[in-house]
């Protein structure tokens, strides 16, 4: 059997049709959504990723206005900058870039982003309401992954759903959200005792690890569905956390990388963007 691919490329192209509409509908009314990237340093991954907001930004008529700061900026300039963005009304979206350089106090920086700015969905304010199930910003990525679950109408309710990673930006979210789908979670994490064992068990498995093809076919269900969240780069190019080629003769579902779940955190950074804008107006 070869899975069914989840084209990330083709759900986020879709997701962006939409948006663009919503964003009209907002020009209309006399509002631009408005967009802040902060970007502190020179790591080339993260001025990959920078770029690709501003281009969809571009794309779909949001206002974008990305502040590139050196290296050794201080803690000071960085937050002197969140507060500026805090208070200005052009703008409905923060968003900090991670990781900031190592002398930065990244927890410090994200909570004194407004939470109805904070389109990252990473402040405690949106982390805390997402765990009691409240109304809040979800962050981009497991907020793009359900996207994907739902889009391909996989069963979520009563079915088995195995997370690897714990991460604040990834697995702990991804797991509340499957849990709110009434899914049956199990988060797996670096210190998990017979890992496979858990994963074997999974309808869906979500792989958030930062490990190339560390998820092996024999640690897959027969007829799984497989989101690899990880992005690697091996040898130049980039791969997920899912050995992509042998798992999709196993699984019913698979996400590639590139073209899957990175598109689709994109997209969904510019619905929480617009979504912020409407709640603005
Ligand atoms: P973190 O490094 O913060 O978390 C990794 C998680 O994996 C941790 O919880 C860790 O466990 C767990 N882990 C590590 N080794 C093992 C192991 N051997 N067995 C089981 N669990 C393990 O990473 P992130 O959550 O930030 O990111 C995960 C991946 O997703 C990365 O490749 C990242 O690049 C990618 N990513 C992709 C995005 C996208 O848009 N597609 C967006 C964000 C991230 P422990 O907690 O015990 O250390």
């Amino acid at each position: 059997m070869s899975a069914q691919l989840l084209d990330g490329k083709i759900m986020a192209a879709e997701l962006e049709e939409q948006l663009k509409n919503r964003v009209e509908a907002l020009k209309e009314k006399g509002l631009t959504p408005g967009l802040t990237v902060i970007l502190v340093g020179d790591d080339p991954a993260s001025q990959t990723y920078v770029s690709n907001k501003e281009k969809a930004c571009a794309r779909l008529g949001i206002h974008s206005d990305t502040l590139r700061m050196p290296p050794e900026t201080t803690q000071e300039q960085l937050e002197a900058e969140i507060l500026r963005a805090n208070a200005d009304p052009a703008i409905h979206g923060i968003l900090v870039q991670l990781p900031l350089p190592r002398h930065l106090d990244s927890d410090r920086a994200l909570s004194l982003i407004l939470p109805e700015k904070d389109v990252d969905g990473f402040h405690d304010i949106n982390a805390g309401r997402l765990s009691r199930g409240m109304d809040c910003v979800v962050a981009c990525t497991p907020k793009g992954a359900l996207h994907m679950l739902k889009t391909a109408g996989i069963p979520i309710a009563g079915k088995e759903a195995v997370v690897i990673g714990r991460s604040n930006i990834v697995g702990k979210p991804m797991a509340l959200l499957l849990l709110q789908e009434n899914a049956t979670v199990t988060v797996c994490h670096s210190r998990t005792a017979d890992l496979a064992e858990h994963t074997r068990r999974a309808d869906i498995l979500v792989a958030a690890i930062g490990k190339p093809r560390f998820v092996t076919a024999d640690m897959v269900k027969e007829g799984a569905a497989v989101i690899d969240v990880g992005i690697n780069r091996v040898d130049g190019k980039l791969c997920g956390d899912v050995d992509f080629d042998a798992v999709k003769e196993k699984a019913a579902y698979i996400t590639p990388v590139p073209g899957g779940v990175g598109k689709m955190t994109i997209a969904m950074l510019m619905d929480n963007t617009v979504s912020a804008a409407e709640k603005a107006l």
